[in-house]
């Protein structure tokens, strides 16, 4: 019998296996034929220290049978509160509220319309934002708007509001992009933001920029008072060697994306952060000003619990430590692999490592990521490259040993390819 199920960024008519995972261990899920794999992309760059993290795995549990779910608009719960503390202490200095929903998609509209209400309700309209090439900030119609367009929103373009992008800071072009950022922050008509991911572009092929270059994107902005929104959905919890990439740049966004680590990976929770200043032009005596938005699932209890346990890990345990020695693993793994004729252009930040597949073949659509991934898939490893762009993300608890196999294989397997 087939299966009902619609699954996400998937060809079904390709008919490809699609794996039964049935429970999961640290860096490793196990299939319902008894095989196991190892998640070598964190289950979609949310796993940060491991699969069923037991402090975290406890506190889900506590909860579900204390409070599990509470109406948020004019009513809040204990975890939520403690949570929202520890945001506030641990982000970068400024952004002192808290507004809390489920995805990554999500952080990024509320950001967004956040943006917008601050200049609506201090009545100097602005509607510009400002992008960056081969960005990447989720998958409604507002998180489209504001990434890259390509084939998985081409049949959504007319409906897409137009951004403004600055190119991508290539190395020994960093200069040409923060100019354009400059000119386009000096218009007349104001830009109202410039959402960036910081040092890290995921989706957009793992793309690397660095830390001075970043800094002096957020420099321009605060100068031309244009709102820095940082979104650290992906980055954030460690993925870029520190706990906020913001933090390797002494960034302090005016708005930060918060999702996937937040819980550690385990449930679906989101925050974004704003300024003393956001949040002031939401509040009045006239309701009309309010901030219009809300989640049904707005800071759901049982994911508060699990951020909460999250960041006790982070206070707790020398969680930097694991995530450098990961890094160290990942180094030595990709020194060898840059030395195949079929490879290029490998980089490391943190816990995130990324070689390209040169030669014939490019673009999503190109046969390389599913051969590779059929190939790993085979050999008990889960990756999943972007198009010719393979990358490894594994959680932290990840061995040395298990990332020298994880290369090992992604050589033989790149060997293989036509
Ligand atoms: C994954 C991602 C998102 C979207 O998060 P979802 O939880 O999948 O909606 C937004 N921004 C960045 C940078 C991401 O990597």
């Amino acid at each position: 019998m087939t299966s009902p199920v619609w699954h996400p960024f998937t060809q079904h008519g390709l008919h490809e296996p699609v794996p039964q995972i049935t429970s999961a261990a640290g860096a490793w899920l196990t299939c319902a034929d008894g095989n196991r794999l190892l998640d070598a992309i964190s289950s979609w760059w949310v796993i940060t220290h491991g699969h069923c993290e037991p402090r975290i795995a406890a506190a889900i549990a506590a909860q579900a049978s204390t409070l599990d779910q509470v109406i948020f608009a004019g009513y809040t719960h204990p975890q939520a509160e403690k949570l929202a503390r520890s945001l506030v202490e641990m982000t970068p200095a400024g952004l002192d509220h808290v507004f809390f929903s489920d995805s990554g998609s999500t952080a990024v509209e509320v950001a967004l319309k956040m943006a917008l209400g601050h200049w609506h309700n201090r009545h100097e309209p602005r509607y510009r934002i400002l992008v960056m090439e081969h960005s990447y900030h989720g998958d409604t119609i507002g998180a489209m708007s504001v990434g890259a367009r390509g084939v998985y929103n081409n049949a959504y373009a007319p409906l897409l509001f137009d951004v403004e992008t600055v190119p991508f800071p290539m190395k020994g072009k960093e200069q040409a992009s923060l100019d354009a950022l400059d000119r386009l922050c000096r218009a007349s008509d104001k830009p109202a933001a410039f959402i960036v991911e910081p040092l890290l572009l995921g989706a957009g092929g793992m793309l690397v920029y660095d830390a001075r270059t970043f800094a002096e994107m957020a420099a321009i902005c605060g100068r031309h008072g244009v709102l820095f929104i940082a979104d650290e959905v992906m980055t954030g919890w460690g993925r870029t060697g520190t706990l906020f990439a913001c933090g390797q740049a002494e960034v302090r966004p005016d708005i930060l994306c918060l999702a996937k680590g937040l819980t550690g990976g385990a449930v679906p929770l989101a925050a974004t952060l704003a300024s003393a200043e956001i949040f002031a032009s939401h509040v009045s005596t006239d309701r009309a000003a309010m901030f219009f938005h809300s989640s049904s699932f707005t800071a759901n209890a049982v994911s508060c619990a699990a951020a909460n346990a999250n960041i006790a890990i982070w206070r707790e345990e020398n969680v930097p430590a694991r995530i450098a020695a990961l890094g160290h693993a990942l180094d030595l793994g990709l020194e060898r692999l840059a030395l195949h004729p079929r490879l290029a252009n490998p980089r490391r930040i943190g816990a995130v490592a990324a070689i390209d597949v040169v030669g014939d073949g490019t673009g999503y659509l190109s046969d390389v990521a599913p051969r590779l991934r059929a190939y790993m898939l085979e050999r008990g490893v889960l990756l999943r490259p972007l198009g010719t762009t393979i990358y490894m993300m594994p959680p932290y608890c990840t061995k040395p040993q298990e990332v020298a196999g994880l290369f090992a294989g992604i050589a033989e397997a790149v060997d293989a390819l036509p």
